[in-house]
Order: C-alpha cells, then structure tokens, then sequence
C-alpha cells in the first residue's frame, strides 16, 4: 500500500539504523515529542535498536495526557447537570478526575456520548435543541481547525444550545519550557509531524535558535522515525542546531494557511495548565471574545474549579522525559489500563499505555 509499506520497509529501516550507528561517536539523548511517535517506537523495539549511548527520551505529546486535573473535573461537574448532552473523544471518557471519570457520570444517568468529530456534536446540538449540547474540546494545533469549524458554524446558524469546554494546547512553547529546564538532558527534538500540518516547521525555528537545539519534524511509521533521528543525529553530531522537514509529504513550512485563518478567528493564546507539568505561559487556545457566549465555562459557571494534583501518579515526570513509565512504582500494579491511576495509562498515544501494551503485558510482570 502506497504511503504505507515503504514506511514500515525492514530493508530501508536497517539501512537507517546503519547509518545512524555509523554516525554515532558520543552519548546523545532525542526526544520524540509525540505520544503517537512513542507507542511507534515501543511498538516496533526502535529504542532497543539504536546504538548504545544514543537514547530516546518520551515527550509530553498526548494532549489526553496533559489536560488539567481541574478540566476534567469542569468536564464533570458540567456532564452531570439535567438536560445536558456532554459530548467527548472516547479517550476522555476514563481520565481519572479528581474523584471520578466520565463514564462514571454516565453510570449515574448523565448523558455522555462518544463523538468522532466536534461536527458530529453540532449535529446533536441541532437534533436536541430542547438540550444544551456540550463538546470536550481538547488536543494539539492537529484537532483544533476542526474544533475551531464547529464554533464558527455553530455561530453562523444561530445555534444557541451549543457550546464548548476548551482545553486545547500548543506544542512550541512546550518544547520550549522542556528545552529551558535545567532538569532537561535533551540535545534534540523530533517535532510532531501532524501539527506541522497545520501550523508549518516555521513556528520552531525561534526556539531551535534560542536554545541551540535540533528540531526535525518527523512522522509516525518507523521508517519515518528513524530517519527523524538520523537527521537529528546528523546535525548533532556536526554541531548545527537548525528546523529540518523529515515530513514532506505532509508539512510545509507555513503550514495550512485555512486552517490557521480559522484558529485565528475563533481563539486567542492564553497561559494553559499542562496536567502534572504547570502552567506553561502562551501554550493554549480559548474562545475569543467574540466566541465567549459559546464557552461553556462560562455558560456553566465552572471556571473556578481547582483541584490538586494527586500525588501517587508520576504523569508529570513520565511527560517530562524525566523518567520512563515503568520507573513509576505505580506501573502495572495499582496503575493498569483496566484501573488507570493517570491519563498516560488511559490515552492512546499515552507512554504508559504504550509500554502495557508492547512490554509488559507480553513478557508479563517480571518481564
Ligand atoms: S504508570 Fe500510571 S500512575 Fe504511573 S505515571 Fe503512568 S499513569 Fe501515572
């Protein structure tokens, strides 16, 4: 199959993993950015092929993942009111709040539905327009035109039974606050290919200058991961620090200019709260002013809900690179995707679910 096979070809991903051994002459750490490139090298044992002193280190890049604490439990308050039709990505449905999860709320006669797409809630919204119709809209730069679609169509038919509880976040000043840690070892970046899709490779070329690091925009299939971090290497290696495309069938360097009209139209940056990170300043989008009557926050009067963390769950460090899943004590014992403490281990694209699902669940506890 064509934009498939070749990506997953052993031929062309041993001939990678050659010239990234040869290319290695001292230790380099690699962060894939994105939970979808990290169940892919899991999955297919990239990380035990490369060379020694060459490590990859998992990134923050499940948006699941890095939604607030007190978003989930916004999402909770609002999903248990009568005459709400509080609609969700399947994902969110078990992401632990602080007491309880979305299908709990179900279970208890709340009207939580699965959507495939923010449209598909506007379509509920114009069948049910006795009911307030609520989308949980949360994910990176990728999800966001489609969330973005909705609320400007919703306000162009007058829709005033619908409206949308906000969690997105943006990528580059992630990268940015984990580059300018001084906990972090990262000597490069492997940028999520799909939200250079729609924003471009531009947007990360201020911050490979400002910290001096290499960012290479890679895709998700071995072959493309691979090749991601030989450039990284590569540029590594020859002291360079610059934005490289390893993408190109997909991302150009300005991104998708329609999409970014939409973004701008309907949200404004603000500081967003990343789940067991912290506030990480200009690294969300809200509705805009004049978008405000569609915010469910406001409309449900629950923006005031904070919650702390819970203490036994180690997302913040697993989304940080800090440490791998399996050095969480909780890992595979009170934590399991059947009884998941933190939303890694819920998430598909979450480190904790992908090292369940490709390490320990096959070889077992004493794996
Ligand atoms: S294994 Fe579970 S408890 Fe530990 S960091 Fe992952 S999600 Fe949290």
């Amino acid at each position: 199959m064509k934009y498939l096979s070749e990506f997953r070809d052993p031929e062309i991903a041993q001939s990678l993993l050659a010239r990234i051994e040869a290319a290695v002459t001292r230790p380099w750490a690699v962060m894939e950015v994105c939970g979808g490139q990290t169940h892919s090298i899991i999955r297919y044992g990239i990380d035990q092929l490369l060379p020694e002193g060459l490590s990859l280190i998992h990134g923050p890049g499940c948006p699941v993942c890095v939604t607030p604490l007190e978003m989930i439990d916004r999402s909770l308050a609002i999903a248990a009111r009568d005459g709400v039709v509080f609609c969700s990505f399947g994902d969110m449905l078990r992401v632990p709040g602080s007491s309880r999860d979305l299908t709990m709320v179900r279970a208890e006669g709340g009207d939580v539905r699965v959507v495939y797409s923010p449209l598909d809630a506007l379509a509920i919204a114009r069948d049910n327009l006795d009911r307030e119709v609520v989308f949980f809209a949360v994910g990176f730069e990728t999800t966001a035109p489609a969330t973005a679609m909705a609320v400007h169509v919703a306000r162009r038919e007058g829709l005033g039974n619908f409206s949308m509880l906000v969690s997105h976040v943006l990528v580059p000043p992630a990268i940015g606050a984990i580059a300018a840690s001084a906990a972090s070892r990262v000597d490069g970046f492997l940028a999520a290919g799909h939200v250079c899709t729609v924003m471009g490779s531009a947007p990360y070329e201020p911050l490979s200058e400002l910290h001096q690091v290499p960012i290479v925009v890679t895709g998700f299939e071995p072959v493309d991961v691979l090749d991601g971090i030989r450039r990284c290497v590569r540029q590594l290696e020859s002291g360079r620090h610059e934005v490289e495309n390893a993408y190109p069938r997909a991302v150009r360097r300005d991104g998708n200019p329609a999409a970014k009209a939409m973004l701008d139209d309907v949200f404004d940056v603000c500081d967003r709260r990343w789940r067991g990170i912290g506030v990480i300043p200009a690294s969300g989008w809200r509705l805009s002013e004049r978008y405000a009557s569609f915010d469910a926050e406001r409309r449900f009067d629950v923006a005031d809900v904070q919650v702390e963390e819970p203490a036994r769950c180690r997302a913040g460090d697993v989304l940080q690179g800090l440490i791998t899943p399996d050095e969480c004590e909780c890992f595979g014992g009170e934590c399991t995707p059947r009884n998941p403490l933190g939303a890694p281990m819920v998430s598909s694209e979450g480190a904790c679910a992908a090292y369940y699902q490709y390490r320990y669940q096959y070889r077992g506890a004493d794996g």
